[in-house]
């Protein structure tokens, strides 16, 4: 029985999808204006591995995940660049994606861009404003008003008359709401900034309609399961409840998933702290499989604490596990068998084996076990550490190759339920790439064209190509 942490009744609850075998998941994405920083990532990689885990339960999964494109951030950028907000949003749409792939996030079914959905949001905000829910002010902002929806508060547990007590002073003159906590729908075009034609005015709309709309258009007016950091629990998540059960009367989110806050060496990450690190950042000193590794090793809602020390560690631990596969690997190929064919029957076992088998495979009980325990991945990287210690003990040449294959197996099955991948590939670090670009610019200062050509030569082996621009040397991945 799978139990999820509901943040809606602060319980743990069964899961139950909607239609047997389905499961209809919307996890909000990044505001694209920047590279996504370590933060971001950890919702990507917790939700993915749970993602994973459905699946490899016999669930289809729906998975849709949105990229906020149209947001005050992305336009300060757009002019600090002189560019089209769309420019700064599509370049880090594909940087996110690029950090996505390694991370080994597998992609959404749907990644809907905010931009794509204006029209949707329109309808929505016209049916809130028509069931009574929602006002527009004279200057063509429309609010949704909270007094008109009894259940406010309901996600976050906050109880609105105290939050509006400690309000009450500071009003901000000339603001044309009813109540301070009515949030906007839709807003007026300031200058220079995008655009769209509406029943109230040429504006954008807020953030939180926009993932409402995805929601509904992707997966439906009621989903299996809403997820993001804790910090869009209020008001990002409980607006969305607000607009999308006003709207359609129904349930919008059966379960509500939020992982705890990722902080470096225990304070908020922060520009102004100068502790802010991007994945790309990561990704200079790193195999990214380590930060992915690092954050399963934690449970989802517990603060994370990111240090050079714990990403050490995680490093170590994951060499311990991709270590031992490739020893195994290796044993399984001795035996004559291929480590990647198709998982190999018990039945075709010796007898004489199978009692270690069965060993072998009660760690996956554990792994089970954990997971579905709202998705435990501490607990289940645990069981994954129990099993490579069985693997280092009972596992050596003289042994049956079927046994060895069916030991592999369960490895890998386990890895592959979190996304750890047990081959090593040929990773080059970003730090790596920049040294021989740099060695291959002094090469051809002293006219060794030889030496230049063949490190271009040694980075397209592993997928990096060079460009010579005005600019320098850029590279980019293949
Ligand atoms: P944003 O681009 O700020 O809307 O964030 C995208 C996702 O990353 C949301 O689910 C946030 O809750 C999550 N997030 C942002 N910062 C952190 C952090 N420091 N730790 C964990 N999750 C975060
Ligand atoms: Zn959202």
């Amino acid at each position: 029985m799978i139990k999820i942490y509901n943040t809606l009744t602060r319980k743990k609850e069964e899961f139950k999808p909607i239609e047997p075998g389905k499961v209809s998941m919307y996890v909000c994405g990044p505001t694209v204006y920047n590279l996504i920083h370590i933060g971001n990532a950890r919702p990507m990689i917790i939700f993915d591995a749970f993602r994973r885990f459905l699946e490899s339960k016999g669930y289809e999964v729906n998975y849709v995940s949105n990229f906020t494109d149209v947001d005050d951030k992305i336009i300060k950028k757009s002019i600090e660049e002189g560019v089209e907000s769309s420019v700064i949003s599509k370049r880090y749409i594909e940087e996110c994606k690029k950090d996505m792939e390694g991370l080994n996030v597998r992609p959404a079914t749907t990644h809907p861009l905010a931009t794509e959905e204006i029209d949707g949001m329109i309808d929505m905000i016209q049916t809130l404003i028509d069931k009574g829910y929602a006002y527009a002010v004279e200057d063509g902002t429309v609010y949704f008003e909270i007094e008109k929806f009894a259940q406010y508060g309901k996600l976050s547990h906050k109880n609105m008359d105290d939050l509006q007590a400690g309000h009450r002073d500071i009003k901000v003159t000339g603001d044309l709401k009813k109540n301070d906590f009515d949030f906007v729908l839709w807003k007026p075009k300031k200058e220079g900034e995008p655009f769209w034609e509406s029943p109230w005015c040429d504006g954008r709309p807020g953030w939180h309609i926009e993932c409402s709309v995805m929601a509904k258009k992707y997966l439906g007016e009621t989903i299996d399961i809403h997820a993001g950091g804790e910090d869009l629990i209020f008001p990002h998540h409980e607006n969305e409840i607000a607009q999308s059960e006003a709207a359609y009367g129904v349930p919008f989110s059966n379960y509500w998933m939020h992982n705890g806050f990722l902080n470096i060496d225990n304070k908020k990450m922060s520009k102004s702290l100068g502790n802010f690190f991007t994945v790309r950042d990561i990704a200079e000193k790193y195999d990214l499989q380590v930060l992915r590794f690092f954050m399963l090793s934690a449970h989802y809602r517990s603060p994370l604490n990111f240090s050079d020390e714990l990403m050490e560690a995680a490093k170590n631990g994951l060499d311990r596990i991709v270590t031992a596969a490739e020893r195994l690997r290796e044993l399984v190929e001795k035996s004559g068998l291929n480590p990647d064919a198709e998982p190999v029957e018990v039945t075709s076992v010796p007898d004489d084996y199978k009692a270690l088998l069965a060993e072998a495979k009660a760690f996956e009980d554990k792994f089970d076990a954990a997971m579905e325990d709202d998705a435990n991945t501490a607990d289940a990287v645990s069981a994954i550490f129990e099993l490579v210690k069985f693997v280092n003990v009972n596992t050596d040449e003289s042994d049956n190759g079927a046994y060895l294959k069916a030991v592999y197996d369960e490895l890998k099955k386990l890895c592959d339920i979190l996304g750890i991948k047990l081959k090593k590939e040929e990773v080059i670090l970003d730090s790596e790439i920049e040294a021989l670009i740099e060695e291959r610019q002094q090469a051809r200062k002293s006219k060794n064209f030889a030496r230049a050509d063949e490190i271009r030569d040694e980075l397209l082996a592993k997928g990096i190509v060079l460009k010579d621009t005005r600019e320098g040397v850029k590279w980019e991945k293949a």
